[in-house]
């Protein structure tokens, strides 16, 4: 690849700026959302929700990346829609593309083998690059250098109820540096051998010493043997808040560093959801992890309602609180992470939970 010119620059397509009418204090972030030209209309819904919810009243700004140039269409009817400023960047070409540590070919041969036939995305290349820039790309494009938190937004969302607190402001108030609202398990098949690719760099002393103690981490999250082996769980990252200086830190960039050169993007196919978690429940202390109980969250499979009648009225949900995640699906680990980082359930957890 390294023969080839690509127009992949400026960074930054298109910037537009929108007359402010502020009301709300704002924290110094952005909503962020890599997308497809194709998704236009999933995420014209996306953006309809949040706004109407949320960020009609902030105006935060939002962040677009494509590993390909925005179309002026995609451009217009967006920004249209956004009430922050809009900006829309190129993912450097490095950013999704093979290193030259991994054998394009062996990838290959991986995706078009029988273990992957009937594995979600096992075949498919683009998600693997997606999953890598996820992991390990996004928060060098140098669009978010202007900022310190993102919320990650994916076309096809729902909010279901209004959103009656800054959650940037909130983690900022409280020292919370990761939020979510719903968690999965993983699929064993995508990652044959990424817990122990990853405790082979945790468990190195010089990488220990800059972690909390175990005790005050979220092992026990996605360990149920003190770290032997991983339980799957994680926090299903196409909802998240957090801050980008996480990411930033030396130990972060050496862990995904050291992810890469073990070839899993490719010759498995690791996602991003697992990788963020694993490196949250290592390098942050518990307290820094915080589930938003109050934010109705739906996407594909998965939606979160909040557990409390009284203030589902306030924020005007349209969600069912008995169709909640956490409290029916086998494979959320919610209820684990209430236990293990004793935060408090809603109001009226008991009453939905069976
Ligand atoms: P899933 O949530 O795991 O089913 O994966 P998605 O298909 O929703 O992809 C996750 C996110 O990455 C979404 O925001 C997609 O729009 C985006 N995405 C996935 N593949 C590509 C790609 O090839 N190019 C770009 N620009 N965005 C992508
Ligand atoms: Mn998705």
């Amino acid at each position: 690849h390294g023969s080839m010119t690509h127009q992949y620059k400026p960074y930054e397509q298109i910037r537009i700026v929108k007359d402010k009418y502020g009301n709300a204090a704002k924290q110094n972030a952005t909503m962020l959302t890599l997308v497809r030209n194709e998704e236009l209309f999933d995420m014209l819904q996306s953006i309809q929700q949040l706004e109407s919810r949320f960020n009609r009243n902030y105006q935060y700004d939002w962040v677009f990346l494509n590993d390909k140039p925005f179309t002026e269409d995609f451009i217009k009817q967006t920004s249209a829609m956004v009430s922050g400023t809009a900006r829309y960047g190129i993912i450097p070409y490095e950013h999704w593309s093979y290193p030259d540590y991994v054998d394009a070919q062996k990838a290959k041969e991986v995706r078009e083998s029988r273990h992957f036939s009937n594995v979600a995305y096992g075949s498919s290349e683009s998600y693997r690059h997606m999953c890598r820039f996820n992991s390990r790309f996004f928060y060098k494009h140098p669009i978010l250098d202007d900022y310190q938190f993102y919320w990650r937004v994916e076309p096809s969302i729902e909010y279901g109820c209004d959103i009656m607190e800054d959650p940037f402001k909130y983690m900022i108030d409280n020292k919370v540096n990761y939020g979510f609202t719903l968690t999965l398990t993983e699929f064993p098949k995508t990652i044959p051998t990424l817990w122990e690719t990853s405790m082979q760099y945790f468990e190195q002393p010089e990488v220990k010493e800059q972690l909390p103690p175990v005790e005050e981490s979220l092992l026990s999250f996605i360990s149920d043997n003190g770290g032997l082996s991983y339980n799957l769980c994680h926090f299903w990252s196409n909802f998240e808040i957090a801050n980008l200086d996480f990411y930033r830190s030396p130990v972060y960039e050496a862990y995904v560093d050291h992810l890469d050169r073990a070839g899993g993007f490719f010759y498995e196919r690791w996602g991003d959801a697992p990788v963020h978690t694993i490196a949250v429940a290592k390098m942050m202390r518990a307290s820094e992890i915080h589930l938003f109980t109050d934010i109705s969250y739906k996407h594909t499979v998965a939606g979160s309602c909040p557990l409390d009648d009284a203030f589902r009225q306030k924020a005007r949900c349209t969600c069912d609180p008995g169709t909640d995640w956490a409290i029916t699906s086998g494979s959320s680990c919610n209820i684990k992470f209430l236990e293990v980082s004793h935060q408090p359930a809603m109001a009226d957890f008991e009453k939905y939970r069976d």
